[in-house]
């Protein structure tokens, strides 16, 4: 039995890299069951969802972690979002089926960001680069590069079971800073004889013994992941109230009640004009409108 829905960090001591692993399992089938994915628009939210949780991990922020694409192509929508609980959940949208795989077959031309939320107030930072590249490894490298300056290589792979990847990071150059390029070289060229096939179906220490035996590797002890979507009726009435009173009562007028479906997992919410009534009770109308005597 794999280990499933698992990320584990490890060290590789004598080539100053510190690295992931992470295998999606379960949380994968939660993604899978609430939408008829094309085989493409999978492949690709499979290596996203695998990506961000290697990011969430990488990156410091103390909040979600959320990966998102927007462009005019095939596919125009990619959200992924992980929480520091292990929390993931993610969509796409596609207007048509891609017919090749390539992000610019896929996405055709878009942006994506990289938002990182604080965790105890609303304060956010946002990355947004241009998608470009062959696949979404090279996107997030690029990204690297612009945002992190630590050289970031990473590995994902996905099919109907399981997403899986891998993520390299030099630490920052000590003494000797051509042993350091050596390493470098060196463990990225043991990373590129890994096959998707070994990526999905090896345990996290036999993976990483077989690739780094040599560089003195340390695995760290695993935190687990799953599927989880963080919507609830509390975040569907802030979102009415800042839409406002008149509209909220115009759709109820029109449709008996406002009905929202979250995209993540499917989860549906209802308010009746009762509802909505005690929604806006409490908030200031503006100026009181003349009474009739
Ligand atoms: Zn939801």
């Amino acid at each position: 039995m794999m280990t499933k829905d698992a990320l584990y960090r490890f060290m590789l001591e004598n080539a100053d890299t510190r690295g992931e692993w992470v295998h999606l399992d379960n949380s994968w089938q939660e993604i899978l069951k609430r939408a008829d994915y094309p085989e493409i628009v999978r492949g690709v939210l499979g290596e996203a969802f695998a990506a961000v949780a290697l990011l969430s991990a990488t990156i410091k922020h103390t909040g979600s972690l959320i990966l998102q694409i927007r462009s005019d192509g095939p596919v125009h929508l990619l959200v992924v979002q992980a929480t520091p609980e292990g929390y993931l959940r993610g969509l796409a949208r596609w207007s048509s089926e891609p017919t090749k795989t390539g992000l610019s077959n896929i996405f055709g031309k878009g942006h994506f960001a990289i938002t990182m939320e604080a965790a105890s107030d609303n304060e956010r930072y946002q990355g947004v680069i241009a998608l470009e590249g062959e696949n979404l490894s090279d996107a997030l490298e690029e990204y690297f590069k612009r945002s992190e300056q630590l050289p970031t290589r990473l590995w994902l792979t996905s099919n109907t079971d399981s997403c899986a990847g891998m993520l390299l990071q030099r630490l920052p150059a000590q003494q000797h800073i051509e042993k350091d390029e050596e390493d470098w070289v060196r463990v990225n060229m043991l990373l590129d004889t890994l096959t998707p096939e070994e990526l999905l179906n090896t345990e996290p220490a036999d993976l990483i013994y077989r690739l780094y035996h040599e560089e003195a590797p340390r695995l760290f002890d695993p935190a687990m992941l799953r599927f989880h979507c963080d919507c609830n009726l509390e975040k569907i009435e802030n979102t009415l109230r800042s839409l406002g009173q008149e509209e909220a009562n115009t759709i109820i007028a029109e449709q008996g009640a406002i009905e929202v479906n979250c995209e993540f997992c499917n989860s549906q919410y209802r308010l009746d004009s009762v509802d909505v009534a005690r929604l806006f009770a409490g908030i200031e109308l503006g100026p009181a409108s003349p009474s009739l005597h």
